[in-house]
This record gives structure tokens, sequence and C-alpha cells, in this order.
């Protein structure tokens, strides 16, 4: 097991990826604290995975990380029980998207604060800990619309080329604690999200992507997990693309 014994926080772990990450680092022997906002399915995931794993493997915790002060006593809460955080994992993620004449200044705030500044907030109270431990992974997820660009999105594609450098930024601050930051740009997944995309438009995605198909959360998770564990410890400040050739 590559991570037996870590403590890890997943960000939007009740569901989709975030969902996959968990088990994965679960599978690996990490204990996993779900931090979402969506009190059902977090509560059922985190009910699945206890009966999975173990009870004292997977916890739900109704954080949204927008809330700086929610954010602090939960992370607070978990190191005087746990005494660290090994891993972070920056899943969760909106997209509220419209062309920009028709986008309010609401809903670009909006996905910039969930996606960028819910980054940054609970990595800011996770490295105290990982400094004094000299001892962390942080693994934020963008997307290769960050890279990118994509009409109709100009909140999220901001958000996530913020989370980019963000990720790089915080990498260079951190490297010579010991803590490792780096990001994951998935492409087109298969999710609630890309399942309601129409025939047509799934066809045009399709002739973009050089493997010919959609990704997997699998895909996305099996990424997660390498950035999490030992196998990368000398590497960060990386974008690792899982989008099957579509940014080359
Ligand atoms: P989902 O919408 O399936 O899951 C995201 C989870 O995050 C939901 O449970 C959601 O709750 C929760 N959430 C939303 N806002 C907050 C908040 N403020 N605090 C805590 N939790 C919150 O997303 P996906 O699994 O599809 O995507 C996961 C990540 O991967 C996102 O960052 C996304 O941008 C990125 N990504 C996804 C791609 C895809 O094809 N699906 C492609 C590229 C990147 P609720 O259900 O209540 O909204």
């Amino acid at each position: 097991m590559k991570l037996k014994d870590k403590i890890s926080i997943v960000t939007g772990g009740a569901r989709g990826i975030g969902a996959k990450i968990c088990e994965e680092l679960l599978k690996e022997g990490a204990t996993v604290y779900i931090f979402d906002v969506n009190d059902k399915e977090g509560k059922e995931a985190a009910g699945r995975l206890q009966s999975a794993y173990g009870n004292g493997r997977a916890y739900f915790f109704n954080v949204d990380i927008t809330d700086e002060n929610e954010v602090k006593k939960t992370i607070d809460e978990i190191v005087k029980v746990q005494g660290r955080i090994d891993i972070l994992v920056n899943n969760a993620g909106i997209t509220i998207d419209n062309l920009i004449m028709r986008m309010n200044l609401a809903d670009w705030k909006k996905v910039i604060e969930v996606n960028l500044t819910g980054a940054f907030i609970c990595s800011k109270h996770v490295v105290k800990n990982m400094i004094k431990k000299r001892s962390g992974k942080i693994i934020n997820i963008s997307s290769i619309v960050g890279v990118h660009g994509n009409a109709g999105q100009c909140n999220y594609s901001a958000s996530k080329a913020g989370i980019i450098g963000f990720t790089k930024s915080l990498a260079k601050e951190v490297a010579s604690r010991n803590i490792m930051v780096n990001a994951v740009a998935p492409g087109y997944i298969q999710t609630e999200m890309t399942h309601k995309l129409d025939e047509n438009v799934r066809r045009k995605l399709m002739s973009l992507i050089p493997a010919g198909k959609l990704g997997s959360v699998d895909d996305v998770a099996k990424a997660v997990l390498f950035l999490a564990g030992e196998d990368s410890d000398y590497i960060t400040g990386i974008v690792l693309n899982v989008d099957g050739g579509m940014g080359i």
C-alpha cells in the first residue's frame, strides 16, 4: 500500500471525480476526509466508503470551501485528532457557463470564489501543519480549459488558469519544506456533466481527442494518486494533463 496511514482531505469528494479520488486513496491505505456542500451525496459516499474500507477511514464534513472560518475550524479539528494532514486534493469545482455579454458579475465571482479562492483557503490552512511536519502533497484539479480556453466559459477557464499559477507559485514557496504542489488538468471526462452533451457535440469533441474516447474518473484519480504518493517525491509545480492528447 502506497499511502498507508496517510491523512488526506478531498474537497468535492461527495461525487464524480472527487469520489473516485477518495476511493483510490483509501485503496492505498490513506484515511480520507471529504469536504463538500452536497450533504446527501457526501453522507452516502462516506457511508459507502466506510462499509468498504472500515469505519475509521472515511469521514464527511459539510464544509463550504469558500468559508474560511469553517475550513480552518474543521482542519484544526482533524489535526487535533490525527496530528497531521499529509495530502490535500483541491477538487471541488463548479461551472456557470455563459457568453461574456450574458455573464453576470455574480456568476463570474461565484465560479472564481469556489474554484480558485476555495483552493487558496484550504491550502493556506493545511500548509501551516505541513510546514511544521516538513512534509506534504497538495494536488489541485485544474482543467484543459484553463490551458486552452473555451468559448462560453470565461469565468471557469480563468479560475482553472488561476489554479495553474497558484500551483506554481505555492510550489516555489514551500518546496524547501518538502511540500510538493502539483496540478492535474483533465480533458473531457465521463461524468454527469458530459453525459448531458448532445450527440453532435460529443462527435465533434471526439474528433479533437487523439485517443478517440472520453476519459474516465479512474484516469484522473490514478494521476492524483501518483502525485499523492512517494513515486512523485521530486516532482513539484507541474501540470499533468489527463486528456487523451487533446492538448497536444
Ligand atoms: P461534480 O460537480 O460532480 O462534483 C463537485 C462536488 O463539489 C459536488 O459534490 C459539489 O456539490 C461540490 N462543491 C461545489 N461547491 C462547493 C463548495 N463551495 N465547497 C465544497 N464543495 C463544493 O464535479 P466533477 O467531478 O465533474 O469535477 C471535479 C473537478 O474536476 C472540478 O474541479 C472540475 O472543474 C474538474 N474538471 C472536471 C471535468 C469533467 O469533465 N467533469 C474536466 C476537467 C476538470 P454540489 O453537488 O452541491 O454542487
